[in-house]
């Protein structure tokens, strides 16, 4: 299958992939690649990126999906190795609620260091609650799949 099956020319990563913009690769696969991210929340801060444009999560082939997913953990693991991360976040958006702003299918890898930005994780504690047994058997009751 060629890497040209999907591709979007108003797609910046469409456009990085082609070579008609200037990207930082670090890792280029059969379906995926991984490039530097031009707005790093840490040093490091990596996107994967299929070869071929897809939206988002519920557009992107389960093939591709999973070459994405290994290829963020052997990413994990050199950021580790190589920039001395003691851990990683993994992360995506789908939809502009989400903060998806570039709508060419992506996964982040931010290396994370100790006391590099504890705000994060302070929104995240403050922003969540404990959840009653009712409210999660009431609300699982609309999400089983
Ligand atoms: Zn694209």
């Amino acid at each position: 299958m060629s890497n040209q099956n999907r591709h979007s020319e108003a797609c910046i990563f469409c456009r990085i992939l082609e070579g008609k913009e200037e990207g930082t690769f670090i890792y280029r696969g059969n379906k995926v690649s991984a490039i530097l991210d031009i707005h790093p929340l840490f040093e490091g801060h990596t996107l994967i990126i299929p070869n071929e444009h897809f939206v988002d999560i519920t557009d992107v082939d389960e093939d591709v999906l999973s070459e994405v997913i290994k290829v963020a953990k052997i990413v994990s693991d050199m950021m580790i190795k190589n920039l001395h991360a003691e851990g990683v976040n993994v992360m995506h958006s789908t939809g502009r609620p989400a903060g998806q702003t570039i709508f060419h299918f992506h996964v982040h890898v931010l290396p994370r260091r100790t006391g590099d930005d504890t705000e994060f994780e302070k929104w995240w504690f403050a922003r969540s609650h404990k959840a009653s047994r009712e409210e999660l058997d009431s609300l699982a009751g609309r999400m089983l799949l």
